[in-house]
């Protein structure tokens, strides 16, 4: 190839790179959105960012690095030098800014103070700094929605901000009430939760908040645990010209609270595909079991009316709506109750309202979740200690959310990795026993192989775009070891 070919073609290559696979409309009702500009394939990059800014999640309320925001185990921790607030090492200002620290000791904040207090407010003093601090990604955060107007008619949640917040950060530092109580707006709509639970943080993404909301998204979105870089990814191949999308809920949560759900957090009820199907498309992941004719499923006669009524499909029965609500209330403060890791307790919820809820509903498929993800690890219930009947147990319940996954986030979704990765355990277990019993011929054996393998390899594939230094990461490595010593 001449010279000359190759720097054109390293041109090319590098006008692709930095061509964006995305661009922004506006839209009446949507705002500004973001649309594919080409067609984008299954796995592709779609953004990657860094934060314009990070902060503590909400509620954390064990002593935490004010640097990195890890939670500190002991009462002993080290101290910033100069601002007296804790951190995990001597100078760990990760996200400690010499201007932060100097305001923070210029006003004295660790006698004023308690660190609860101060984290609380740790967010928003840090996106209102940015003002001065940084006024190109100010400029960004002001460009952001926050729906002020829909947050003044919530006379609660108004005066609660004022008194939590607006009023103590004026006793700080000069900013007017608009101002603090547009910033908080800001942080409550468009920031994406991250980190584990040694770490559970906030950031503000200059680009990814431009994604529109659909409850079946084409999209999925990891971060890096270090740097918190954001990368959104297509969890399916996108037109060209189709919304970018992200589902701001719960994948494993019926429509009627999922809409409260993002209602609440986000401004908007949600008209998509998903909320205007009472049968959630077939999922049936809300269905209640009618009590009248006992075969029949109960599900709202019309799921965009959050206060409507729910009917039978069989027979005539109707509940009120209300009825329904303080039902999934109660049921889901008793799964909570429970937690995750009570095995006895969780089964036994599933017995005792099969008669109540339908085999798909949301509240067993997520207890369904947490037995697959604890049978086999937890003490009493290891993998290879596991009785066929828990064996068993495991499989199916991954078959089934499997199943409703495929349908509710159709792609390469996170939620399927993991599930094909908990899948392929108690198969192997069984057939390893049944060789060994000799119980199966080694043909049987060889062919069923193969079918972990299958799984092990997609589960892989569809995990390894994680960030590295994440739970889902690892579990990919460890699917491409299994694969390895198989094959
Ligand atoms: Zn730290
Ligand atoms: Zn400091
Ligand atoms: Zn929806
Ligand atoms: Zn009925």
């Amino acid at each position: 190839m001449t010279n000359k070919k190759n720097k054109q073609k390293k041109l090319q290559h590098n006008l692709a790179l930095t061509s964006l696979p995305y661009e922004v409309k506006t839209s009446s009702s949507l705002g500004r959105y973001l649309v594919a500009s080409k067609n984008i394939s299954y796995g592709e990059t779609i953004i990657t960012e860094e934060p314009i800014a990070v902060g503590p999640a909400l509620g954390v309320n064990r002593a935490c690095c004010i640097g990195c925001f890890i939670q500190l185990d002991s009462e002993s921790h080290e101290k910033c030098e100069k601002c007296n607030f804790p951190v995990c090492k001597e100078n760990c200002t990760k996200y400690h800014s010499k201007a932060e620290c100097d305001f923070f000791k210029e006003k004295s904040l660790s006698e004023k103070l308690t660190f609860n207090e101060l984290f609380d407010l740790l967010f928003p003093l840090k996106v209102l700094f940015l003002k001065t601090a940084s006024p190109e990604k100010f400029e960004i955060v002001q460009k952001m929605e926050a729906h002020i107007e829909e947050r003044k008619l919530n006379k609660e949640l108004w005066e609660k901000y004022q008194h939590q917040y607006v009023s103590k950060i004026q006793s700080l530092i000069n900013f007017s009430e608009e101002e603090i109580q547009f910033v908080l707006g800001v942080i409550d709509v468009n920031c994406f939760e991250l980190g584990d639970q040694q770490k559970q943080i906030r950031a503000l993404y200059p680009s990814a908040f431009l994604m529109s909301h659909e409850c079946v998204c084409n999209t999925r979105h990891t971060d890096d645990p270090q740097t918190n870089v954001l990368k959104v990814m297509a969890c399916r191949a996108i037109r060209k010209g189709e919304s970018i999308t992200i589902n701001y809920g719960y994948t494993l949560q019926g429509t009627l609270m999922r809409r409260q759900y993002i209602y609440e957090g986000k401004y908007f009820w949600c008209t998509c595909k998903r909320c205007s199907d009472p049968t959630e498309l077939r999922t049936y992941i809300s269905a209640l079991v009618c009590k009248n004719c006992e075969d029949g499923k109960v599900l709202p006669v019309d799921s965009l009316d959050q206060g409507g009524s729910w009917n039978c499909n069989k027979c005539s029965l109707t509940l009120q709506g209300d009825k329904v609500s303080s039902l999934l209330r109660a049921l889901y403060n008793e799964l909570e109750e429970i937690g995750p890791h009570n095995v006895k307790k969780q089964e036994e919820f599933l017995s005792k309202y099969k008669n109540v809820l339908g085999a798909n509903h949301y509240l067993f498929l997520s207890a369904k979740y947490s037995l697959c993800q604890i049978l086999g690890k937890m003490d009493g219930y290891v993998i290879n200690e596991l009785s066929e009947e828990y064996l068993r147990k495991k499989e199916t319940y991954c078959r089934q959310l499997l199943a409703v996954v495929g349908i509710l986030e159709p792609g390469n979704s996170r939620l399927r990795g993991m599930l094909l990765y908990e899948l392929h355990a108690p198969i192997m277990v069984s057939l390893t026993r049944q060789i060994q019993e000799q119980k199966i011929s080694v043909n049987k054996f060889k062919s069923s192989v193969k079918e972990v393998v299958r799984l092990l390899t997609e589960s892989f594939n569809i995990l390894k775009l994680e960030s590295e230094g994440t739970g889902e990461y690892e579990i990919s490595i460890a699917a491409k070891q299994a694969v390895d010593s198989m094959t």
